[in-house]
């Protein structure tokens, strides 16, 4: 949420009352809104029955291990079972029985405390959550947002939501089998042996790359609704020498007490097992005809410098072979066998960002960066149909010093077979690229730009003097062609 624009009736850009916060609360979550194809191009459709808008007060279910969970319960909720709402939702998730997964980011900076003394535990510590919120002042209005009078509150947060789109009245579902972390995107694969596989990546320096199997298998035309509720959790290693393997997230291998704390505190559980610790993983893609998947690590100042908020050391090498790295990778890995449900991988890295035109050391980026193709901080991360390798940017865009030549945020294709990149479009000033898909029939492709003119410097989409505004662009081809 652009603090500075919603609240642009305030001199202070900020919330000051309790109606600023629930304009707040309200603006944040999810939309599902129906869109058609009309003789002026694609529009909402006003009266769809399918419009909804979820927000950081709507009702959701709690599901899976921690369901019922002291760590989960809070006065308003004794047993456990319902939150309220979701919020700060990065990337996305698709499941093939039709469902859409809303991650949930950044939780941690709509929480505060009125008691200045309160003793932060060290497991609200390793997410971020603390003293004082990022400025949105929920607990001024929402006293849920306490964390000294509901230190449970935040526990309920941080975990990947399953909606429904097409039945408005359903209830959305925390799915915390997933784990709670600082959840990027959920990259959903059908496994050859039928169990659901999901990849996520947690977007915090030092943080890192997670798997959920399903206990139960996908059946097409089947019910398939509870099959993200029970599975097993485990965490990415990345070893030197290409190999790899995914670790256990159980009582068993981290010394935890249940199934729900390993969930909950899956950064923690993460920890005790020795995963690597990763250089801010974002989005994670699958490649939709082998067993290949794909994932942006975005950057990471504190590489080879300081360690994660656990503790864990962060050293240079494997996938994450630049300090203080400023430009970002892609790391891809291929399941043992091609099959997604093994223990063991081997990976290496499809691209390694730099600036070609400012660098002649490992800054300079890999082989198949080019000053024609360059750009920082890869980040949005979606396969096409054909195979073909979307690349969003949400990185600098001052086009000065370190990044000259690299222009605004931008949207790439790559060939995944020849690690050959080229600049698909370039977003207006002061936004992000992020979010891709496809209408059915493949001939239009949906683009998401996020916070256009966040410094003040755009009035994308409306110019004059209007405000900026984060969209959707549709693109389609001359010839109406199929587009990925
Ligand atoms: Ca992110
Ligand atoms: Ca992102
Ligand atoms: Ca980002």
């Amino acid at each position: 949420m652009n603090r500075p624009i919603i609240y642009g009736n305030r001199a202070t850009g900020l919330p000051e009352n309790a109606d600023d916060v629930r304009k707040g609360k309200a603006g944040h979550g999810v939309s599902i809104l129906e869109i058609g194809m009309t003789d002026g191009g694609w529009r909402p459709v006003v009266d769809s029955p399918f419009n909804r808008r979820i927000t950081a007060d709507t009702p959701v279910e709690i599901t899976g291990p921690a369901r019922g969970h002291d760590l989960l319960k809070t006065v308003a909720d004794p047993e456990g079972t319902g939150a309220l709402g979701t919020w700060n939702n990065c990337g996305n998730g698709r499941t093939p029985w039709g469902t859409y997964l809303a991650c949930e980011e950044n939780f941690n900076g709509y929480f505060s405390s009125s008691d200045p003394d309160y003793a932060v535990p060290d497991a609200m510590k390793r997410y971020g959550v603390g003293l004082k919120d990022w400025g949105y002042a929920w607990a001024t209005a929402d006293e849920r947002f306490d964390i000294s009078k509901h230190p449970n509150e935040p526990n309920r947060a941080g975990f990947v939501v399953e909606i429904d789109p097409l039945d408005p009245k359903s209830v959305p579902k925390k799915r915390t089998a997933l784990g709670r972390f600082k959840h990027e995107n959920a990259e959903v694969v059908v496994a050859g042996n039928g169990h659901v596989v999901v990849y996520m990546g947690d977007d915090e320096r030092g943080e890192f790359i997670y798997r959920f199997v399903s206990e139960g298998r996908y059946v097409e035309g089947g019910d398939n609704s509870g099959l993200l509720g029970t599975g097993s959790l485990s965490v990415a290693r990345f070893n030197d020498d290409g190999s790899g393997e995914w670790l256990a997230l159980t009582p068993e291998t981290t010394g935890m007490a249940s199934a729900a704390e390993v969930v909950v505190h899956a950064r923690i559980a993460a920890s005790a097992v020795g995963a690597t610790t990763m250089d801010r993983p974002e989005w994670v893609a699958a490649h939709p005809m082998r067993a290949e998947v794909y994932c942006c690590l975005t950057n990471n100042k504190n590489r080879g410098k300081k360690p994660n908020a656990g503790g864990d050391p962060t050293p240079v090498g494997g996938p994450n072979p630049r300090a203080g790295n400023k430009y970002g990778q892609i790391v891809r890995w291929r399941p043992a066998g091609g099959d997604h449900t093994a223990a063991g991988f081997e990976w290496d890295l499809f691209v390694v960002a730099g600036n070609p035109a400012v660098h002649d050391d490992a800054n300079a980026g890999s082989a198949n960066v080019n000053p024609d193709n360059m750009f920082n901080s890869p980040d949005g991360l979606v396969f096409d149909s054909k195979g073909g390798l979307w690349i969003q940017t949400d990185g600098k865009y001052t086009n000065e010093g370190d990044f000259a030549g690299q222009g605004n945020n931008q949207m790439l294709y790559a060939d995944a077979d020849t690690g050959e990149m080229n600049r698909f479009l370039v977003g207006p000033k002061e936004c992000e690229v992020t979010g891709l898909c496809w209408s059915q029939d493949r001939k239009t492709m949906f683009v998401g730009l996020q916070h256009p003119g966040e410094k003040g410097g755009s009035h994308f989409p409306g110019g004059g003097d209007t405000a900026p505004r984060s969209t959707v662009i549709a693109v389609t081809r001359d010839d109406g062609g199929e587009i990925g």
